[in-house]
């Protein structure tokens, strides 16, 4: 193994002690390096000093003298709200900063480390939904046909805690807008961009800096192979703009739940029930996707539609991609069924933290009792009376219970504050053939750790009921 080029010979400094801070400081002892640390968090840094990191305070601009170089991990604000003041000094003092993704592909492309061997095929999946599910049903049907495939990244593995030496593993990467933004180096052979609506604003700056950093993995990793769902125009007109693009080897896949892709010249669409693959306008696959997805949803057949592209790019047969999809049971906390009692089926979708997976929610069921609120993000409007026929009436929790109340005038609804009161009143309310189903179009902070501490809240609440 050789040493990574952006450390080499120079003093490394990390700020985030999460997971990736700690995949990063076990991937530089490889090297006999030891990275400066900080994380704001002070049980965090209490963590890593009791095991050996040198906790030092990067907001202190002397230490600076001595650094050559910044690893963040993505939750640090980068340009917007506005910088980090540790991120704002190592721009002070000319210091690169670069991510756990700029290594990981820098550690990949190192001819050295795979000496007469291929290196790593590396898929990336972004977009704004579905990303982890995309990832986790792409790593299914690898596995399924027998590839060696990892799967990493903002799914919740770093990417330096994969396994890098290892030349035949397929790398199934999922890339936060947050990590995109960031990273310098982006190398993906497959690259994936599912949808887009207006998420994270507040740390992108607005939506063009959002999907700028979506786009980012295109027009600067410039895959050889483009994935991209064309629902929404900002998805469209990537798509066209990197089919106009000057390098004829780059392969564009569309990939739509909306019908017949036209004008394309390899296309991956939904047309009822079915998938269709089109090739240079011909038809080379088309099967039933009912009989092998079992996850319910609109958006799940866009999930299936980019996972299948994604096998087809690798060279599987059509065939194979389809039937190996059989069997992906979906990922906790994402349209989760959790329990059917007396009629009454229970759904977790903690997961919907934003409008546009609520619709998605919401447009796969029906007779919906439906727990949403939390801590709303800034410019995500709560405009579902389009919905309003499919839900029986709304029950709603956190701090937007009041946003969210003045927004659904015209249909049925309670504050009721809390989850468990929530799951309860709608309980005591619902009837056979009704769906109560958690969806909060929310971030969790404001009442729960996470959307998965609130999911398995929920989970708790509705196995408890008697
Ligand atoms: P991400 O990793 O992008 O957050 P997930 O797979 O974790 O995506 O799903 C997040 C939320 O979005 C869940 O509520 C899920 O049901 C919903 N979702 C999944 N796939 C899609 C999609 N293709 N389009 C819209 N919403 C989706």
């Amino acid at each position: 193994m050789s040493i990574p080029l952006f450390c080499k010979n120079r003093k490394v400094a990390l700020m985030g002690l999460g997971m990736t801070g700690q995949s990063l400081i076990k991937y530089l002892k490889k090297y006999n390096m030891s990275p400066i640390c900080w994380d704001d968090d002070a049980e965090r840094r209490e963590k890593f000093e009791a095991q050996g990191a040198e906790i030092e305070d990067l907001n202190e601009p002397k230490v600076w003298n001595e650094i050559d170089l910044l690893i963040i991990s993505p939750g640090i604000p980068f340009l917007y709200p506005e910088p980090h003041p540790v991120v704002k000094l190592a721009r002070e003092n000319s210091v690169q900063i670069i991510t756990d993704i700029d290594l990981f592909f820098e550690h990949l492309n190192a001819k050295s480390n795979f000496t007469g061997k291929l290196k790593p095929k590396i898929i990336c999946v972004t977009g704004s939904n579905g990303k982890s599910t995309t990832t986790a049903l792409i790593h299914h049907i690898l596995k399924g046909v027998s590839k060696n495939v990892e799967m990493g990244g903002n799914i919740g593995r770093p990417v330096m805690d994969l396994n890098l030496e290892n030349s035949d593993s397929i790398k199934v990467i999922e890339l936060s807008s947050y990590q995109i933004e960031i990273a310098g180096k982006l190398d993906p052979d497959i690259a994936i961009f599912l949808n887009f609506s207006n998420d994270h604003l507040i740390r992108h700056g607005g939506s063009g800096g959002y999907f700028f950093s979506k786009a980012k993995l295109f027009l600067v990793g410039n895959p050889k192979i483009n994935i991209i769902g064309i629902d929404q125009k900002e998805g469209r007109y990537l798509a066209n703009f990197l089919e106009a693009g000057n390098d004829p080897r780059n392969v564009v896949i569309k990939i739509s739940t909306l019908g017949p892709v036209s004008c394309s010249k390899w296309s991956v669409f939904i047309s009822n029930d079915f998938i269709i693959e089109v090739r240079e306008g011909k038809e080379v696959f088309k099967s039933d996707l009912s009989k092998v997805l079992k996850i319910p949803g609109q958006h799940n057949r866009q999930n299936a539609c980019a996972s299948f592209a994604a096998c087809r790019a690798l060279g599987l047969s059509s065939k194979r991609s389809f039937d190996k999809i059989f069997g992906f049971r979906g990922l906790p906390h994402r349209t989760e069924l959790i329990r059917n009692f007396h009629g009454i089926v229970f759904v977790n979708d903690s997961k919907a933290t934003n409008m546009e997976s609520v619709k998605k929610s919401l447009g796969t069921f029906d007779n919906i009792r439906w727990i949403a609120g939390g801590l709303k993000k800034e410019g995500d409007d709560i405009n579902l009376n389009s919905f309003f026929s499919k839900i029986e009436k709304a029950y709603l929790i956190g701090s937007s219970a009041e946003e969210f109340s003045n927004s659904l005038k015209g249909l049925d609804h309670d504050i009721c504050e809390q989850l468990d009161k929530a799951v309860l009143t709608a309980y005591k309310e619902a009837k056979p053939g009704d769906t109560i189903l958690l969806a909060p179009g929310c971030a969790s902070f404001d009442q729960f750790k996470s959307f998965e501490d609130r999911g398995d809240k929920f989970r708790k609440l509705v196995n408890g009921l008697s």
